[in-house]
């Protein structure tokens, strides 16, 4: 979807004019906590976080929260979110918020944990608006074989962090879907859905049940805050959800969702498909990503 200028929103809101929304660009960057092969850069998604939080800094860009992309997206110019960057992490697992002792790559420092580092060794103002938004997995259930059939076994897809990541001020909990339609999960895909890929997602049952379902069950966690954010699973987005379900139905409570586009966000970019870079796969080491940002900004 091409946006050509000043333009109303369905909020009422008013874009911003055309100087600013062509200047606005905002790379997102997508973490994954358990990719865990190794203790490097290139195998270990904490490794790379914190290196990546230093080399932000010192290409003098700011981290700022993802839902302040969004507000900009939907006419919101009140803030300058020039030479920005958001980040995320997606599938919720407890490395996201704990320090854990990984079975065969030893103690890993929490993604949480990093930033707390990161602002240690440089101070709470080098990066006063530091924010990680992390899209989890509704279903206790999914999260629960997630855990024995992908991870170790012990319990590492917990929810009882949710709220005080929240609370903290530096994490923000968002929507990644009710089960992730994960392969992973030997029970019956939702209204008989293949399970491993979510473009199957293609009715007002599914993505309900996907979608909205999982809203409800993340935001009675994080009480009194309200996820409004989604994040494709296996960033698969198909037609239905990103041109039908989330510009219409009121289901769901979303203001944006994310893929994998590669590319910053912009004033242009699809609400319902907005690009992040992915750790590991869009980039594998500080150069590419300081590639990918001195292009991008
Ligand atoms: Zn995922």
């Amino acid at each position: 979807m091409i946006r050509k200028g000043p333009e109303k929103e369905t909020d009422g809101a008013v874009r911003a004019p055309r100087t600013r929304a062509e200047a606005l660009r905002i790379p997102i960057l997508a973490y994954h906590a358990v990719n865990i092969a190794g203790n490097d850069y290139a195998t270990n998604d904490h490794v790379a976080f914190a290196a990546d939080l230093r080399l932000i800094h010192a290409l003098g860009l700011r981290v700022v929260p993802l839902a302040w992309a969004v507000d900009a997206l939907l006419g919101d110019t009140t803030r300058d979110l020039t030479r920005c960057v958001a980040l995320t992490c997606d599938d919720g697992s407890d490395f996201d918020w704990r320090d854990l002792d990984h079975p065969s790559h030893g103690p890993q420092r929490s993604l949480y944990h990093l930033m707390g580092d990161f602002q240690a060794e440089f101070g709470a103002q080098a990066q006063a608006d530091l924010h990680l938004t992390a899209f989890v997995i509704a279903s206790p259930e999914a999260r629960s074989w997630l855990d024995r059939n992908c991870l170790a076994g012990r319990d590492w897809m917990r929810e009882d962090w949710w709220p005080a990541a929240q609370r903290s001020g530096r994490m923000a909990i968002e929507n990644h879907s009710w089960d992730h339609n994960h392969a992973a999960v030997p029970l019956p895909g939702i209204d008989g859905m293949q399970r491993g890929t979510f473009l199957t997602v293609d009715n007002a049952t599914r993505a309900d049940a996907e979608i909205a379902a999982a809203a409800r069950y993340i935001d009675a966690a994080i009480a009194p805050a309200r996820t409004s954010l989604f994040c494709y699973p296996y960033s698969h987005v198909n037609e239905y959800l990103s041109r039908e379900y989330f510009p219409h139905s009121t289901a769901h409570g979303m203001r944006a969702a994310f893929g994998d586009g590669a590319t910053p966000m912009t004033l242009h970019s699809d609400r319902w498909n907005l690009p992040r870079y992915i750790c590991g796969w869009h980039w594998k080491s500080p150069q590419e990503l300081q590639a990918i940002l001195r292009e991008a900004l």
